[in-house]
């Protein structure tokens, strides 16, 4: 029996979709919304700079929920909608746009966002990678053919996207500002091991040094 008439998760994702499972396998039979900005339906994101990345997936195998665990969680699923904000004394979820959603119980669980670099949001060619749409564009620009790149950041991620790229011929450096790669990750023994893998692997590395700004080559792209 609920004593909450409507629950609503904020981000539609790892956390939020297992986050509404557990609601429900606690017996919550109430109302249950799911608010996420992605189009998608929840998925994995640890193959986007793996398996995805380098075309060993593809998008379908990613799913976090299959149909019927979607039919089993019977949610609203609010997909494509941002939530703006909370209305605490309306107690309501505002959204993007001007919706409200009048809700008895809130779930935020918008997770993080990649962080970017001074002047290289609109350029050609410079991609973060957080979202399925992110490894989309960036997987569709690698398959044109052999071209440089550079990866900002060596923690798992940018290891693991180095690691992708350079597993499909691309000639590959990365830009780390700590002294070696996933060093606050893993230490100075375990973080060596990774330099030596990268070396090994046709990866230069430059540690010790960050990236100060992006700049365009006139024409819009970096
Ligand atoms: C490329 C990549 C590789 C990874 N590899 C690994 C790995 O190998 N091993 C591992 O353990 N972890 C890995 N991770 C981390 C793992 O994916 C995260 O820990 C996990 O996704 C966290 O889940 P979450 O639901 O908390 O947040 P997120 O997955 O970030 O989800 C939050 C969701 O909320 C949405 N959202 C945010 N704000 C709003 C809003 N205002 N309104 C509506 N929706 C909103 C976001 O768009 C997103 O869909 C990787 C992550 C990435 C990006």
């Amino acid at each position: 029996m609920s004593t909450l008439g409507t629950i609503t998760v904020v981000g539609a994702s790892l956390a939020g979709t297992y986050a509404a499972q557990a609601l429900r396998d606690q017996g919550y039979d109430g109302r249950l919304v799911l608010v996420g900005d992605e189009h998608h339906r929840p998925y994995d994101r640890p193959p986007l700079s793996k398996e995805y990345l380098t075309g060993a997936v593809t998008a379908d195998r990613l799913a976090l929920a299959d149909a019927e665990d979607v039919a089993e969680l019977d949610a609203e699923w609010l997909l494509g909608t941002r939530a703006a904000g909370l209305d605490l004394p309306g107690r309501a979820v505002l959204l993007e746009g001007g919706g409200r959603l009048v809700t008895d119980g809130v779930v935020l669980a918008t997770g993080a966002a990649a962080r970017g670099l001074p002047g290289g949001t609109h350029l050609e060619g410079v991609h973060t990678l957080r979202t399925l749409d992110d490894a989309a564009a960036l997987r569709e620009e690698l398959s044109r053919g052999q071209v440089r790149v550079l990866v900002v950041g060596a923690g798992f991620i940018g290891s693991e996207v180095a690691s992708s790229c350079a597993t499909m011929g691309h000639q590959v450096t990365v830009v780390e500002a700590a002294e070696e790669p996933l060093l606050p990750q893993l230490g100075p023994e375990l973080a060596a091991v990774c330099a030596a893998l990268h070396a090994d692997h046709g990866v230069t590395l430059l540690t010790g040094t960050g990236v100060a700004a992006l700049h365009g080559d006139g024409r819009g792209r970096v």
